[in-house]
C-alpha cells in the first residue's frame, strides 16, 4: 500500500521536527501551545484578547499559520509582539518543518510563551506534532455540541477546551454543557475555559491559567523568581 508508506514517511519527518522543536522551546524555558479550531471560531480575537491580557506578565511571540495573506499576523503585531506569518499557499495545515523555520527567526532566550495560530481546520492538525507543549482547541458555540464528536482526535490531543462566543450562546440554542460533556466523553482530562471576546467573560481565568502554566515550565530556578515577582495577585 505505497500511500500508507508515503503518509508515514510524511508524519516520520514531521515528528523529527517537532522534537528538535520542542528540544528548543525546553532549552530556553518557553512554554507554548498550539492554537486549534475550525475556521471563524473566533481564534484571532480570542489570542488578540489574550496578548492584551498578558501584557507586561509574560513575553510572548507569536507565529500565525493561515492558507494565504498576513491579516492575522498584522492583528497580532499591533500588541508588540514578535509575529511570524507562514502562508500555506493552499496547505490546510501547519507542519513543523515550517515552525522550525519561522521559529528560526525568534529569539527563544527572550521569550516565556511561545503562541502558534494553526490554520482554521480541526482534521489534519491533530497529526502533525509542531514541537508545542500543548494543544488547545476553541470551539464557538455557534457551531453546535456535537463538534467533539464529529472531530474526535482533536479533542483527544488537546489538553485545554475553550468554548468561545459564550454570549451567544442563548441565541444560537446551543446547549453549552451538552457540549462541555461530549468533549469530556472524549477526553476526560481537557481544562475546559468558557470565554467571550466581545464580554470579556473568563479570559482572566485563561491567561492566568497561562500564567501559570508558563511559570510551572520553567526548570531555571532564577528565571522561576523573576517571573513571580512579574505576577500580581488577582
Ligand atoms: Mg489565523
Ligand atoms: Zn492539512
Amino acid at each position: 500500500m505505497p500511500v500508507v508508506t508515503i503518509e508515514r514517511k510524511v508524519l516520520e519527518k514531521n515528528d523529527g521536527y517537532a522534537a528538535r522543536n520542542r528540544e528548543a522551546l525546553r532549552r530556553n524555558d518557553v512554554f507554548s501551545f498550539n492554537l486549534v479550531s475550525s475556521p471563524g471560531s473566533g481564534k484571532t480575537s480570542l489570542l488578540e484578547k489574550t496578548l492584551g491580557q498578558l501584557a507586561g506578565k509574560l513575553k510572548v511571540a507569536v507565529i500565525e499559520g493561515d492558507i494565504q495573506t498576513d491579516i492575522d499576523a498584522q492583528r497580532v503585531a499591533k500588541f508588540g509582539v514578535p509575529a511570524i506569518q507562514i502562508v500555506t499557499n493552499g496547505g490546510c495545515h501547519l507542519d513543523a518543518q515550517l515552525v522550525n523555520e519561522a521559529m528560526s527567526r525568534l529569539d527563544l532566550s527572550a521569550l516565556d510563551l511561545l503562541i502558534i495560530e494553526n490554520v482554521g481546520n480541526l482534521v489534519c492538525p491533530a497529526n502533525f506534532d509542531l514541537g508545542e507543549a500543548i494543544k488547545v482547541v476553541v470551539v464557538s458555540v455557534t457551531e453546535g455540541e456535537e463538534k467533539p464528536l464529529k472531530y474526535p482526535a482533536m479533542f483527544h490531543r488537546a489538553s485545554v477546551l475553550i468554548i468561545n462566543k459564550i454570549d451567544l450562546a442563548p441565541y444560537v440554542s446551543c446547549k453549552v454543557q451538552d457540549l462541555k460533556e461530549n468533549a469530556l466523553r472524549i477526553n476526560p482530562l481537557l481544562t475546559v475555559f468558557e470565554t467571550s471576546c466581545t464580554t470579556e467573560v473568563g479570559l482572566a481565568d485563561w491567561t492566568n491559567w497561562l500564567i501559570f502554566q508558563s511559570l510551572n515550565f520553567r526548570v531555571d530556578p532564577d528565571k522561576r523568581s523573576e517571573l513571580l515577582t512579574e505576577l500580581r495577585p488577582c
